[in-house]
């Protein structure tokens, strides 16, 4: 059997890849696919993770940016008399309907795996996540922190003690995924406009670059409306911090 260990990055996997290691248990390979849209630290994360464990990653991408899929892929029409014609040019935010990004993710993966005989793909899903296993999967999938009964909180006090920062991306969110996910909360996006501007930036220009077939973030309008309802939001808050001040005076 060859263990191929499929990395996000985030505080399962990389628990997965030391307990692993730590129970003695053979890897193949670490693969990670890089959407590209990983928050800076990421990457410093990785490189920690090789230089802890000197396993050398690897790193997959996809065929074009994920950036091309979103704004400049040309979309056919499927089915009927117009099939084949061009609908729009971009793909749009995925939703939980049109994850265009994870499909092209795990086809990737795939791929890459069928090069090895005999390849199980495991993967970090913590204890609590039991009810994400896959059964109609194309290879044999192991899931061992839920045969070790790892939560995510297990998961990451496990990798504090190892000594992994993530640069703080932890202290601010309790998951970290592709920073411009728009399936994520609206917490999490109060947070990233708050503590990372020029990554929320970025969001607001592809956004404005979708064209008018944008469908927008799962949890409002676009991220323009997003960003409008944020800064109401502030305005209201220091009205309040003003208020609670002069009644303290
Ligand atoms: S985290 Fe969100 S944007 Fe990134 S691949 Fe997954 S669904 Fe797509």
């Amino acid at each position: 059997m060859n263990n191929i260990v499929s990395l996000s990055g985030g505080k399962d996997s990389t628990a997965l890849v030391h307990m692993m290691l730590e129970r003695g248990e053979p890897i193949t390979d670490v693969v990670m696919f890089d959407t590209g849209w990983e928050f800076p630290q990421m990457h410093d994360h990785l490189k920690e993770i090789e230089r802890k464990t000197g396993i050398t990653i690897t790193r997959l991408k996809p065929e074009k940016p994920f950036t091309y899929f979103l704004l400049e892929h040309p979309v056919k029409i499927r089915k009927g008399p117009e099939k084949g014609q061009i609908n729009r040019i971009g793909n749009g935010w995925p939703s939980p309907f049109r994850r265009w990004c994870t499909r092209i993710k795990v086809d990737t993966i795939e791929k890459y795996i069928s090069r090895y005989k005999n390849p199980v793909q495991l993967i970090g899903y913590a204890y609590e996540e039991m009810h994400r296993i896959k059964f109609n999967s194309k290879y044999p999938k192991r899931y061992p922190l839920i045969e070790l009964k790892i939560t995510e909180d297990d998961a990451l006090k496990y990798c504090r003690e190892l000594g992994y920062t993530w640069g703080g991306l932890y202290d601010h969110f309790k998951r970290v995924s592709c920073f411009c996910c728009p399936l994520q909360g609206l917490k999490n996006l109060r947070i990233l406009r708050r503590h990372f501007p020029e990554l929320w930036a970025q969001i607001l220009e592809w956004d404005k670059r979708i064209g008018p077939h944008n469908r927008g973030f799962d949890h409002y309008a676009m991220a323009y409306d997003l960003n409008r309802r944020f800064e109401a939001e502030d305005v209201i808050e220091k009205k309040q911090e003003k208020l609670c001040f002069e009644v303290k005076v």
